[in-house]
């Protein structure tokens, strides 16, 4: 019934794998130099005992630039994936054969919840390269046995044309690029519910429940949430089953604890807090106690599928994308959740925080659909108060909208940018 037997474990059989792997990862890690330096134990009596060992942070995979958490020989290593690093050293992250053989076969379990399979032609419009998005999907697809495009971001027209005249029925897509493409495929007068497209799998980036249902609305097809990092491979962490409520986190590869960001105390399951994750499944850089930053929480219900692999929620933010605004602190997806699925305003915005006579100024910009555009100024204005009155209440801040032209709101290449906060540059 499962494509991968692990996924059919039962608890204990779980439990049993998890700590094992985390005695043999702890056997392995305490070699490396970073972790040397961190006294890093080389033995675990049992799972409880996680709790006690230290965390890893960005910063220490900054420090021990480019290989201090290496624990494998690094001629043994045949990959080398990097994360961005707009401020300071990059991170880089090492995989031995062994690791890409095991990331496949997890990207191909993930991508069988959806029901994809080797009849699909699956066009992969994320990003190559150094980020792992692209590539993750990539080995994946094709271990699943799925036609694979490897044809990347951008280049709607190319997109559009492939889907139209190759049968694709599965694509890998940033949330942010689906609305795009969408908008593109009209323009060229192709339908997107015209086409055999059936799955998307979406992630990546932050996007809300609305987002979800908007895309599968749009192209007439399923969404599936898709959630993982570089420092634990890249995707393929936690992925959806056809459920969609929520995204079961693979604990024959990962370990996850939910803490408070603030105390550092593990959270029971149920709330929310920060992910933390340790992996153990892999050999080059095995990671113990890794801080994501994402915040989420670990659903305590058992899901209806029948996986035991417990399921973390939509990742709400990141703590390090948290606004503090005049001492109110929010995030930038509740702002998504209110202004999707209200009428007359698009999907794309983006979020300004200015400092005006020593207060902080939230300014929320949205593009308009056509219609709205093209709209009366009293239906224009009328827009704007209910969305300033929507916002308000769901962020506790009462924010400026603008509503503003179709296209003419800045586009990223990769992930969707919505926060800009130029407070700090004007009190300088
Ligand atoms: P970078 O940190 O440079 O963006 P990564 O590709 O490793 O590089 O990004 C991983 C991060 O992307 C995660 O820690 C998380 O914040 C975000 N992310 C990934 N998948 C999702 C998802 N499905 N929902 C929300 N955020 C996601
Ligand atoms: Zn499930």
């Amino acid at each position: 019934m499962f494509y991968d037997p692990n996924e059919g474990l039962s608890r204990s059989e779980l439990d049993a794998l998890a700590l094992q792997r985390f005695q043999e990862t702890l056997a392995r890690a305490s070699k490396s130099p970073a972790y040397q330096k961190k006294n890093l134990p080389s033995t675990l009596r049992s799972l409880q005992e996680v709790r006690e060992l230290p965390f890893t942070l960005k910063q220490d995979l900054r420090d021990a630039f480019p290989y201090g958490f290496l624990a494998a020989p690094l001629e043994s290593c045949v990959r080398l994936h990097s994360s961005s690093g707009t401020t300071g050293n990059p991170t880089v992250m090492l995989y031995t054969q062994n690791d890409l053989d095991n990331w496949s076969k997890l990207m191909a379990r993930c991508m069988s919840l959806s029901g994809a399979n080797r009849h699909d032609i699956f066009q992969n419009i994320m990003g190559y390269g150094l980020f792992t998005g692209g590539i993750g999907f990539h080995y994946g697809a094709e271990r699943l046995g799925m036609l694979t495009i490897p044809i990347g971001p951008g280049n709607s027209k190319r997109q559009g044309w492939f889907m139209k005249h190759l049968g694709v029925s599965v694509v890998h897509i940033l949330p942010s690029y689906a609305f795009r493409l969408y908008s593109h495929l009209k323009e060229e007068g192709v339908d997107p519910k015209e086409l055999p497209l059936r799955i998307a799998f979406i992630g990546a980036e932050p996007h809300s429940e609305a987002m979800r249902r908007e895309i599968e609305r749009l192209y007439g097809i399923k969404a599936f949430n898709s959630f993982g990092l570089s420092e634990m491979n890249g995707p393929g962490v936690a992925f959806e089953c056809q459920e969609q409520s929520g995204m079961h986190l693979w604990e024959d590869y990962y370990y996850a604890e939910i803490i408070d960001p603030e105390t550092l105390e593990v959270l029971p399951d149920g709330e929310w807090g920060e992910l933390v994750l340790s992996s153990i499944h892999r050999e080059a850089m095995p990671l113990v106690r890794y801080r994501t930053r994402d915040l989420t929480r670990i659903i305590p219900e058992p899901c209806k599928c029948g996986r035991v692999h417990r399921r973390i929620d939509r990742i709400k933010g990141r703590t390090d994308d948290m606004l503090i605004i005049n001492g109110v602190n929010l995030f930038p997806m509740q702002i998504e959740k209110t202004i999707l699925g209200m009428k007359g305003v698009g999907s794309h915005y983006i979020i300004e925080v200015h400092k005006e006579q020593f207060l902080d100024k939230l300014y929320v910009k949205i593009e308009m659909t056509e219609e709205a555009f093209s709209g009366s100024l009293s239906e224009l204005e009328a827009l704007q108060k209910s969305l300033t009155a929507a916002l308000t209440s769901e962020l506790g801040v009462n924010p400026k909208v603008k509503l503003v032209e179709r296209g003419s709101l800045p586009v990223e290449e990769g992930k969707a940018k919505r926060v800009y906060d130029y407070r700090e540059k004007e009190l300088a």
